[in-house]
């Protein structure tokens, strides 16, 4: 019997297009296997100590939202990027992880200083990229795809040693040019894939979950789900992502 401690940073300011799924997903998959996990929402203004934190879990917002939040992220810096480096597991999507970079610049123009966990940032381009999306992630040795759906108004950079998260096989990525999605360092994961994610990439939750009993020294060899629902969702997104109906140009 293992288990977790998953804290959920602004579930009401961040959560587009289902993220809160992931929560479910990462709570249903460790429960299965007798993990207790407990969930601990955090508000702007709510103290909190990430030092009993194993897995950090931020959704996607809009401009407004990750406005609202970041200046309560800010005064979390010098915290969070201690337990990363800790090897705290933090999972960020869309917004959540634009605020993980150096800054992003939004629509209007205005600059939105982060928490320099990863070295990248983020402008906003011209048009906005939206799509089912499937990409190549080599974090298992052979790569599995990960499938979901992105809409982002930010273009992302990565520094010269960060690592992507994957490679974009359908869809945008990070900045639609250099085909990189998403970013990932040390037990850090962030991505543009809403849908919601895990659900639908089971393998990706169970990597997370393997990571944050880790943390906490618990060696809990997970045992293999029963997957086949899972799969049929993800060989559908794929389909979905692969089909020439979407993603030929960003829509302005
Ligand atoms: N506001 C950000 C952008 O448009 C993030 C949007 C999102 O989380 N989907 O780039």
């Amino acid at each position: 019997m293992g288990e977790i401690n998953i804290y959920h940073l602004y579930p009401a300011h961040l959560n587009l297009y289902g993220d809160r799924g992931n929560m479910l997903a990462l709570c249903r998959r460790a429960e299965w296997r007798g993990i207790e996990v407990n969930i601990v929402p955090v508000n702007p203004g709510d103290r909190i100590a990430f030092s009993s934190c194993d897995l950090l879990f931020m959704g996607g917002g809009q401009d407004s939202d990750q406005k609202l939040v970041a200046d309560d992220l800010k005064r979390r810096s010098g915290e969070m990027r201690k337990a990363v480096e800790h090897n705290m597991v933090i999972f960020a999507v869309c917004g959540s992880y634009q605020l993980l970079g150096r800054y992003y610049t939004t629509a209007r123009g205005e600059k939105i200083g982060g928490l320099e966990i990863m070295d990248l940032y983020t402008d906003a381009g011209k048009g906005r990229l939206i799509g089912n999306a499937a990409i190549n992630c080599a974090i298992w040795d052979p790569p599995r795809t990960l499938v979901g759906f992105e809409n982002h108004g930010g273009r992302t950079y990565l520094g010269p040693n960060l690592d992507p998260l994957g490679t974009v096989l359908h869809g945008y990525g990070n900045n639609g040019v250099d085909k990189t999605e998403g970013a990932v360092y040390k037990n850090v994961i962030g991505t543009y894939l809403h849908g919601s994610l895990l659900p639908k990439n089971p393998w990706l939750a169970d990597h997370l979950l393997r990571k944050a009993l880790a943390y906490r020294h618990q060696d809990h060899g997970l045992r293999e789900l029963d997957d086949f629902t899972e799969e049929q969702a993800h060989q559908a997104a794929l389909q979905l992502a692969a089909s020439k109906r979407v993603n030929k140009k960003p829509s302005l």
